[in-house]
């Protein structure tokens, strides 16, 4: 079948629920009490691991790494979890469900009672996906039962990607044909985020909170209508609320001010996810799966930014690292090639950077083991100064009063200023 003979005969919504809308029982009902109002809709559901099932097993993973001791009881832990769960949802103990996810987890048991010399990241993607597969048999059998007909889909089957374990890239031509073939109208399907296979049917995972990106990619692949992401805060704030007061709800968003927004640190989509989107035309709705009928915010082709506000940014944990020659002598381009290949080569971004004639700052994101790598390899050509526990602050859309909210969080050791946006590194202060 053609790509436009598909797009012309399929109407599809995709929507992707978190892990924080499946973290127990009473929210799993809540799924089916969101479904319902979309009765009539052909869906594509893309579900993650259930609450924080994921770092679960990331713990599990290292305990198994290490050769940990506690390695059986995060197993039996992630088990209570699951089945704590499965209780609530499935009253009759014979339901097929139990085995199923005995099964899903057993399979887990037996790759961690191998000792492996495998690579971390291949080991990760062994281990980690076992969430989503757990977490979409119980919501799939769940919402089955309570007559919404679905099917279960496998992701590893349908996405496929390089052997770029943890962090895997997507083959986009394969996916959507094998997409296409599988996703047929007039069904429901569930399926699981974040994971998919390489060519010998390894599986991948896409990064971490990647199961928006999943969501696009079925959306693309099938030319959906539209997408939505359902989160336990309204729709996309103009700044985190957690971090900053008065926040307000924007309704609508470009394509290109989302992905700016990403780009800068804004949190609330996988940076990824709107990419593929933005091909196609095919918006992006953030949604309350709390009050599910609210309209939430909407990415997509129209205004920028509506209400026009400006929006805050802050990325925690930042180092701030100036570097001067040696002589003083200027800071040319021969040098900073230099500096860039250091940092390409330690696989690190560099979120803000500033020249004056004999320094050049760089704001990055602190990690403890690649930080004090890249400052010994600066240091064998470069005088080196060093700030930890800053705060990079960036406003799309400043005004003279939003600045000044930033500026005023500790003592400014960087600022800059640009026709869209303004950015400041700062310390707190005692
Ligand atoms: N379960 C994965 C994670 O927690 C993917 C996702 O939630 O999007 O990162
Ligand atoms: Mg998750």
């Amino acid at each position: 079948m053609s790509i436009l003979k598909f797009a012309e005969n399929f109407s599809m919504k995709v929507f992707k629920f978190g892990g924080a809308s499946i973290r127990d029982a009473a929210s799993v009902r809540n799924v089916f009490n969101v479904l319902k109002h979309y009765r009539n809709e052909d869906l594509l559901i893309v579900v993650s691991a259930m609450g924080k099932s994921t770092n679960a097993l990331e713990s599990i993973l290292e305990s198994y790494i290490k050769g940990k001791k506690d390695l059986s009881e995060g197993i039996e832990n992630l088990r209570a979890f699951h089945f704590e769960i499965l209780k609530e949802l499935f009253p009759n103990k014979t339901h097929r469900i139990y085995n199923e996810v005995e099964i899903t987890l057993s399979q887990l048991e037996i790759i961690t009672q191998t000792r492996s010399e495998e690579d971390y990241n291949l080991l990760y993607d062994k281990i980690v996906p076992h969430g989503e597969i757990i977490s979409t048999k119980i919501i799939s059998a769940f919402l089955n039962d309570q007559d919404y007909s679905n099917e279960w889909l496998d992701a590893r089957k349908l996405v496929k990607t390089d052997k770029n374990h943890r962090f895997a890239r997507v083959d986009w031509e394969q996916t959507q044909n094998l997409i296409q073939e599988k996703v047929k109208p007039g069904k429901n399907y569930v399926v699981q985020g974040f994971i998919a296979s390489d060519e010998d049917c390894n599986s991948t995972t896409l990064g971490r909170e990647g199961s928006d990106y999943t969501a696009s990619i079925f959306a693309y692949s099938l030319n959906a209508d539209e997408v939505i992401i359902w989160k336990d805060v309204p729709g996309i704030l103009n700044g985190d609320p957690k971090v900053f007061e008065k926040t307000e709800l924007l309704n609508q968003l470009s394509f290109k001010e989302a992905i700016e927004l990403a780009y800068y640190g804004a949190s609330v989509i996988h940076p990824k996810t709107i990419q593929p989107l933005r091909k196609k035309g095919i918006p992006l709705f953030v949604k309350s799966f709390i009050n599910s009928k609210d309209p939430g915010t909407r990415v997509g082709n129209g205004l920028d930014l509506e209400p026009f506000l400006p929006c805050f940014i802050k990325k925690e944990n930042q180092a701030l690292i100036t570097i001067s020659t040696k002589d003083l002598a200027f800071i040319v381009e021969d040098h900073l090639s230099k500096v860039y290949n250091i940092f390409h080569e330690f696989g690190v971004r560099v979120n803000l950077s500033q020249n004056t004639a004999v320094s050049t700052s760089f704001c990055i994101n602190n990690d403890p083991i690649i930080c004090p790598k890249i400052l010994k390899a600066l240091q064998t050509e470069f005088s080196t100064t060093f700030n930890t526990g800053a705060n990079l602050f960036s406003v799309r859309h400043y005004d003279e009063k939003s600045k000044m909210i930033v500026k005023e969080s500790g003592k400014v050791l960087l600022e800059q200023i640009s026709r869209n946006t303004y950015q400041v590194v700062t310390i707190p202060q005692e």
